[in-house]
């Protein structure tokens, strides 16, 4: 596969640095320079996190976890966008470009960014998703356009369903355990990401990884063709 003159995309959604960037290349090389990529049926997610999100719209900071500086949640679902990204002092194509979940305005003029999740999964540390929220607050922290603002906390909101409430068909639901996890900002494991992340985009097209289910169902199906 040749790579085109221009990347298709040069804006990069911060969930990439996350699940795409710990799996396979491929296909994460193929999104950017085609603008191809896999179809994803993820049910009920939209919607657990729509209405996880409208829950905390205008939550005083400190009800959410008592660590979080005074504040309210004033800011929901925007796009943010950076400037280009800087590697080794050196100014590259590509941008930030995604839209986060929850950002407060605190009392003393900084914000804070907090990721929703509706999730029982053991990876849902911050360590997993530090690269992915320091992309948003250097969207925030370098905007493309409009006033910087300083980021000073980071975290994840996790939703983790357990058990189901209610008696009858007009009140049952499902209840979760609620928990605040803080993110560090780690500036420095965000630029090395990046730079890997950028790095793998600007070279060849990667190889295929050896377990990927995807990968050997197009593989058997191509296969097929020349029956
Ligand atoms: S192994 Fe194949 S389908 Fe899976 S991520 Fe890599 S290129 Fe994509």
């Amino acid at each position: 596969m040749k790579k085109p003159i221009k990347p298709a995309r040069e804006n990069i959604s911060p969930s990439d640095l996350t699940f795409a960037l710990s799996t396979c290349k491929r296909c994460l090389w193929i999104k950017y320079w085609y603008k191809v990529s896999a179809p994803m049926v993820m049910p009920l997610v939209g919607t657990l996190s729509l209405l996880q999100e409208e829950f905390f719209q205008r939550a005083d900071m400190p009800t959410i976890d008592a660590s979080l500086r005074p504040g309210k949640v004033t800011k929901w679902s925007e796009f943010v966008k950076s400037k280009p990204l800087q590697i080794n002092g050196e100014e590259t194509r590509w941008r930030i470009l995604g839209k986060y979940d929850l950002l407060s305005s605190n009392d003393d003029g900084t914000v804070g960014l907090i990721d929703c999740k509706v999730s029982d999964s053991e990876r849902d540390s911050g360590n997993f998703y530090s690269p992915q929220l320091e992309a948003y607050a250097y969207a925030l922290e370098n905007p493309a356009a409009g006033k910087p603002v300083t980021v000073a906390s980071m975290g994840l909101l996790v939703w983790q369903p357990t058990h189901a409430i209610g008696d009858n068909s007009d009140n049952s639901g499902f209840g979760v355990y609620q928990k605040y996890v803080a993110v560090e900002r780690d500036h420095d494991n965000f630029i090395q990401t990046i730079g890997d992340f950028i790095n793998v985009l600007e070279g060849e097209l990667p190889d295929a990884g050896v377990d990927c289910q995807s990968c050997r169902y197009i593989s058997a199906r191509n296969s097929l063709d020349s029956l």
